[in-house]
C-alpha cells in the first residue's frame, strides 16, 4: 500500500481560526483519496491560529513557550479535520506529539501510528515535532521518514517551486523537477529548509502543488504532475 505524508497548513482552515466551508472543503478532497487504497499520515499546522512569528510583538512570552501555543493550535486543526472526516465515514486517528485531552487525540508513538496508518488508512498528527524552534513542515520531514512514507505531499497556495519568489517577481519560472540540493543551495522557499534537508537525506521525494486549486490532491497521490516534484 502506498503511504503518503500530506502537510497541510493551517491556512487551509481559514486565514484566522477555523471555516466550516473551507474545512468541509479539505475534509471532502481527503475522503477521495482516503477511500483509495492510500495510506494517509496528515502533518496539520496551526497558522490560522498562533504562530510564534506572528506573535513575537508580545515581549513577554518566551518564544519557546509561544511555539508550544502553537503546537496546541495544531491540536485544534486536528480535531476538527477529525471530525469533519468522520462525518464523512472516513475512520481516523489522531496523534499528538503534545499533551492533548485523551478524548481528541492519543499521544504520538511511531509504532502506534504506524500500525493504525498501515490497517486503517488516515491518521492526523498534531504537535509537529512536540519541540519549540521549528515548525510543522519539519515535523512532516520527521514522521514520513520514521512512518516510511513513499511520498510528501505539500499542499500549499502557490503552484509549486519557483527559481524566484512568485509574489515579487513576473517572471517567476515555475519548476517542475528539482533536486534537494539545488533546492537547499538556492533557498528555494515553499517549505523550511530543514525539512527538505531530513527528507534528501531519508531519500523521499517530495510534490509541491496549488491547493486551492480543486482536485489536485487527488492527483498529487496518484504521482500525476501537478506541481512541482523535489527529489
Ligand atoms: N511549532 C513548533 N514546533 C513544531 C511545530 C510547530 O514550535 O514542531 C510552532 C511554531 O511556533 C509554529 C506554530 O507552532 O509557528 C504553528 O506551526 P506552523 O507555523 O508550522 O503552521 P503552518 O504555517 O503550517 O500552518
Amino acid at each position: 500500500m502506498k503511504k503518503i505524508l500530506l502537510k497541510l497548513s493551517g491556512e487551509s482552515f481559514g486565514k484566522n481560526g477555523i471555516d466550516s466551508k473551507m474545512l468541509e472543503r479539505v475534509a471532502r478532497e481527503i475522503a477521495v483519496v482516503a477511500k483509495n487504497e492510500i495510506a494517509l499520515a496528515i502533518v496539520i499546522g496551526g497558522g490560522n491560529i498562533w504562530r510564534w512569528r506572528d506573535n513575537s510583538h508580545l515581549a513577554s512570552l518566551p518564544r519557546a513557550e509561544s511555539d508550544f501555543l502553537g503546537m496546541l493550535a495544531t491540536v485544534f486543526n486536528a480535531a476538527a479535520l477529525a471530525a469533519a472526516l468522520r462525518k464523512l465515514k472516513i475512520n481516523v486517528k489522531v496523534f499528538s506529539a503534545v499533551a492533548a485531552p485523551v478524548e481528541l487525540a492519543e499521544k504520538y508513538s511511531p509504532t502506534a501510528a504506524r500500525k493504525f496508518l498501515e490497517k486503517s488508512g488516515v491518521i492526523i498528527l498534531a504537535g509537529g515535532t512536540g519541540k519549540p524552534f521549528v515548525t510543522t513542515d519539519s515535523g512532516a520531514a520527521l514522521r514520513a521518514a520514521e512512518l516510511k512514507c513513499n511520498l510528501v505531499v505539500k499542499a500549499t497556495n502557490v503552484d509549486g517551486v519557483f527559481d524566484q519568489d512568485p509574489r515579487k517577481s513576473k517572471t517567476a519560472k515555475l519548476l517542475e523537477e528539482v533536486d534537494y540540493k539545488t533546492a537547499i543551495r538556492e533557498k528555494l522557499g515553499v517549505m523550511d529548509l530543514q525539512a527538505f534537508r531530513i527528507l534528501a537525506k531519508s531519500g523521499i521525494p517530495t510534490c509541491v502543488f496549488n491547493f486551492e486549486k480543486r482536485g489536485l490532491l487527488k492527483k498529487a497521490v496518484e504521482g500525476k504532475n501537478v506541481g512541482s516534484l523535489v527529489k
